[in-house]
C-alpha cells in the first residue's frame, strides 16, 4: 500500500462538526476496499452551497437512515455537498481510512465489506454536478485510492454493483473523466501504477424498471450477504 502518498481531502468535517447524533462503533474490517462507490444522494438540486446547508444535508442523512432505514448510523462513509463541503458520514470512518482500514457501511448491497461508498448531494439523471462538488470529488477519490491501493478502474458508479440507476446518467457519464482526473492526481503525488490494484468487477445488474423516486433512496444499499448485523434493513 502506498503509504508515502500525503493528500487528504481538504479537511473533511467529522460528525462531530456537522452536529450528528451519536451512533454505536462500526464494524471495521482490516482489510481495504476493493472499490470505491459513487452515488449521488437522490435529494433536490440545492443552490444553497453554504456550509450549514453541507451540515444540516449530513444530519438530514443521518436521520433517514437512523429513523426510517432502522441503520445504526448514516449509510456511506462520506458525504459531498454541492457547494464541495467534504464530511464524515458512518462514524470512525475517517480514521479507519487513514489506517488504510475500512469501516463497514450501508451503501451497496451484498459488497458493504469491500465498498467504500461517497454520496454526492443531489440529483444527477439530467444535470451535472457542479464544480465545486466535482473538485472535492476529485480530491477525495485520488485520496482513498492512494490510502487504499485501489487502481482508478475501480473507481465505479453505484449501477456496477446494484440494480440502480444511481448516481444518475449525468454522474455516470463522467465517471471516465473522474478515473482520468484521479490517474492525474495520484501519479503528481508519486503513486505509481504498480501500487495500485484492480478487482474484477461482478456481472452488471441492470437497472430496475420501476425504481422508487424518493429522497435519499438510491438503490439497494443492504443484503443478505453483508455483515451488518445491527441493522434492519
Ligand atoms: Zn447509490
Amino acid at each position: 500500500m502506498p503509504r508515502q502518498a500525503r493528500c487528504r481531502p481538504n479537511r473533511p468535517s467529522s460528525p462531530g462538526a456537522t452536529g450528528a447524533r451519536s451512533a454505536p462503533p462500526p464494524q471495521v474490517v482490516t482489510a481495504p476496499p476493493n472499490y470505491i462507490v459513487v452515488h449521488h444522494t437522490a435529494a433536490p438540486n440545492s443552490t444553497d452551497y453554504s456550509q450549514a446547508h453541507a451540515f444540516a444535508l449530513s444530519r438530514s442523512i443521518q436521520d433517514h437512515h437512523m429513523d426510517s432505514n432502522g441503520w445504526s448510523d448514516t449509510g456511506q462513509q462520506l458525504t459531498i455537498s454541492r457547494g464541495g463541503y467534504i464530511m464524515e458520514g458512518r462514524n470512525r470512518s475517517l480514521e479507519a481510512v487513514r489506517r488504510g482500514e475500512h469501516v463497514v457501511g450501508a451503501h451497496v448491497a451484498n459488497h458493504n465489506s469491500e465498498a467504500v461508498g461517497i454520496e454526492n448531494d443531489g440529483t444527477y439523471t439530467s444535470e451535472p454536478p457542479t464544480g465545486a462538488l466535482w473538485d472535492s470529488l476529485v480530491e477525495t477519490v485520488a485520496w482513498l485510492v492512494a490510502q487504499y491501493g485501489v487502481s482508478p478502474a475501480n473507481v465505479v458508479g453505484h449501477r456496477a454493483l446494484g440494480a440502480t440507476e444511481c448516481p444518475g446518467d449525468r454522474l455516470y457519464g463522467v465517471l471516465d473523466d473522474l478515473r482520468a482526473a484521479v490517474s492525474a492526481a495520484v501519479a503528481e503525488m508519486g503513486v505509481s501504477d504498480s501500487d495500485l490494484r484492480t478487482t474484477p468487477l461482478p456481472p452488471s445488474p441492470g437497472a430496475p424498471e420501476n425504481e422508487p423516486e424518493q429522497e435519499f433512496y438510491h438503490g439497494p444499499a443492504l443484503g443478505v450477504r453483508d455483515p451488518n448485523d445491527e441493522e434492519e434493513g
